[in-house]
């Protein structure tokens, strides 16, 4: 465990009851969102490939030199994140052993490849995110665990089940061509390779491409600068661990205040010479409680363990009834407490809410000293507006001198200047300006992938999305035969992602298994069932415009474009990730495939 996470005692949610002002509480939460509501929405943000493709590069790897490819095979696998690397498991345990995957990095993992910063760590309870525990006989060493260990873990997974020798890193796709003649997949890619599949399974994650933020001047900045998924340690010194003795004599800035930047900030603000954290909106900061495993614990687990572990923890996240709380951690003290927002009682959860957040906002002050920063810390928005985040160092980081909160007040940064970056009219000289930024959401995917993909008679998939998705479940599109979407757009989510990327795999390995043994060649919605789907996501929209309008802007609410149809479209399936599972479960023990027109050979 990092030296610099405490335990703090009674830090953070906690089930004592606080009063408050509903009504003066609600109008609080619009003047903060009003603050922060901006007519461009997603579009204030820049293309990192434009603006700096620079912040793309690949610090970790020395660069791998190879021949062009030239070869068949029954599935091509994109992305060797978890999404990836689960997708191949379970088709390898369903007896498909032909596929072969590419990925852009220069080995697995995924997120946990690229998002090396220090710190970096799951804050959903590794015994549940990390996938395969049982299969893989590994238990994680902490309650969360860090970047390190995951990636380490993601490594494992592909020597295990052999993935490395079927898999080609540091190779990006360049076109996806579906030839319906010949009922396959044409594949190119910068290497000059050339694939042909029966089937593709795209698993490319949702946030995996940079973004910058629209500040006038970024580009002019002289100093150092990198964004956190591209860390430069060879500038910063140290590691993940943290040990950043490069920035001891260097003046330093963060632009951001999600859940990356709270894993950060403690260990910059232990190295730099100064700190300054720009924050546009605060992030609610909940108790984190990290503990080494418990071998004892470890030992007792029975078969089956991890699955059970998975479904309770989705189920409470779901606001469902169950007899016990397994995990026992803020996610589920939160969603235990209000349910999930749809299907509960709005005016209860709204109350709830308050409480939680009103317990959040006590933490900081009892964390911060300095009364002005404390305010200046304390979020004001309903729970599930922003990506919530759990920390226990992260506050305590502005009581340190060289630490300087720069409250922006919803405005953003003014300017990037030469020397720096300018705030409310105040320039702040800075050495190393590092963008905690995020990445882009539900932008079209052929400009977050860097590749466009052609259906049927070589129709783009961005002319088919133009007006928002259409998809059954999120993963089949019509006229996009055997093509497999594993993302978030009409397809579920839950805090623990890897809970629905393993149900993906279990969904693609079921299809492809089918279509193998009873010789269909061609598998694709009807169109019946992609509009139905399509429908009966949209059914939901009004509850959720409802829940996002009150919301902070953020990519969780379209960046408070809550009326456009397309973002809409492009929103998650708001029935919950129980719910979907269930579909799918019973769709594989009916059998019945009548949602989906086949080609036999
Ligand atoms: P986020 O998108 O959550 O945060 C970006 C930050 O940049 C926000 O604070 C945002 O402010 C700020 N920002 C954007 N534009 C400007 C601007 N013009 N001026 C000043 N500030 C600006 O990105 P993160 O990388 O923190 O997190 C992304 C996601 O990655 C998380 O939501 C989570 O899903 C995942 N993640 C998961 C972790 C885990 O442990 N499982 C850990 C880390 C990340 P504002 O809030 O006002 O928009």
């Amino acid at each position: 465990m990092s030296q610099l996470i405490q335990e703090p005692a009674e830090a953070g949610v906690t089930s004592q009851k606080v009063s408050f002002d509903h009504v003066a509480l609600r109008e609080k939460y619009r003047q903060e969102r009003d603050k922060r509501l901006r007519q461009d929405g997603q579009e204030q943000y820049l293309e990192v490939a434009v603006t700096c493709d620079e912040y793309l590069k690949d610090p970790y790897a020395d660069p791998i030199v190879r021949d062009p490819v030239v070869r068949e095979t029954d599935v091509f696998i994109i992305g060797g994140g978890f999404g990836g690397l689960l997708a191949a498991v379970r088709l390898q345990q369903a007896g498909v052993s032909d596929y072969v995957m590419v990925e852009r990095a220069g080995d697995y993992g995924g997120t946990w490849y690229w998002n090396r910063y220090p710190g970096a760590q799951c804050d959903i309870e590794s015994y549940v995110y990390m996938p395969l525990l049982e299969e893989m006989g590994y238990i994680p060493t902490e309650k969360y665990a860090f970047g390190t260990e995951i990636l380490e873990y993601s490594r494992s997974i592909g020597r295990k089940f052999g993935l490395y020798e079927r898999t080609y890193f540091q190779t990006e796709v360049k076109d996806l061509s579906w030839d319906d003649e010949a009922a396959r997949w044409r594949i190119t890619t910068d290497r000059g390779d050339k694939f042909s599949a029966r089937f593709v399974c795209m698993s490319t994650g949702p946030l995996q491409r940079p973004k910058l933020p629209g500040i006038p001047g970024i580009t002019s900045f002289k100093g150092h600068s990198f964004h956190t998924s591209r860390w430069d340690y060879s500038y910063t010194g140290g590691d993940q661990t943290g040990n950043l003795e490069g920035l001891k004599d260097k003046r330093v800035a963060i632009i951001g205040t999600g859940a990356t930047s709270i894993q950060a900030v403690p260990h910059l603000a232990a190295y730099a010479q100064e700190l300054y954290v720009i924050q546009r909106t605060p992030i609610s900061v909940g108790f984190r409680g990290n503990k080494p495993t418990d071998p004892e614990w470890a030992k007792s687990l029975q078969p089956g363990w991890q699955q059970a572990r998975m479904d309770n923890f989705n189920a409470i996240t779901h606001g469902m009834p169950v007899d016990v709380d397994l995990v026992q951690d803020s996610w589920t003290k939160i969603f235990g407490e209000i349910g999930v927002f749809l299907g509960s009682d709005g005016s209860r959860a709204q109350m709830v809410d308050f409480q939680l957040m009103e317990q959040i906002r006590a933490r900081v002050d009892q964390e911060v000293k300095d009364p002005a920063t404390a305010e200046s810390l304390k979020p004001y928005y309903n729970i599930m507006c922003k990506r919530p985040g759990f920390h226990d160092s992260y506050l305590p980081s502005f009581n340190k001198p060289n630490v300087t909160l720069v409250d922006t007040q919803g405005a953003g940064v003014e300017r990037i200047t030469e020397k720096g970056l300018v705030v409310n009219g105040r320039e702040y000289e800075v050495d190393c300006l590092i963008y905690a930024t995020g990445f882009e959401y539900q932008t079209k995917l052929s400009r977050r992938n860097g590749y466009e993909i052609h259906g049927r008679n070589g129709q783009p998939l961005s002319d088919k999305w133009k007006d928002g998705l259409s998809t059954l479940w999120g993963y089949h599109i019509r006229d996009f035969p055997n093509c497999f979407i594993l993302g978030n757009g009409q397809s579920a989510v839950t805090p623990n992602f890897t809970h629905m990327l393993n149900e993906a795999g279990k969904h693609v390995a079921y299809v492809v298994k089918h279509c193998l043994d009873e010789r269909v060649d061609v598998f694709e919605p009807t169109a019946e069932a992609e509009q139905a789907w399509v429908d009966h996501v949209m059914s939901f929209a009004g509850i959720k415009q409802q829940y996002d309008r009150e919301c902070t802007p953020s990519y969780y609410n379209n960046e408070g474009q809550v009326n456009d149809v397309a973002l809409t479209r492009n929103n998650f399936y708001p029935g919950g990730a129980v719910a979907f599972i269930n579909i799918l479960r019973e769709w594989r023990e009916k059998g019945d495939f009548a949602q989906f027109q086949q080609r036999k050979r």
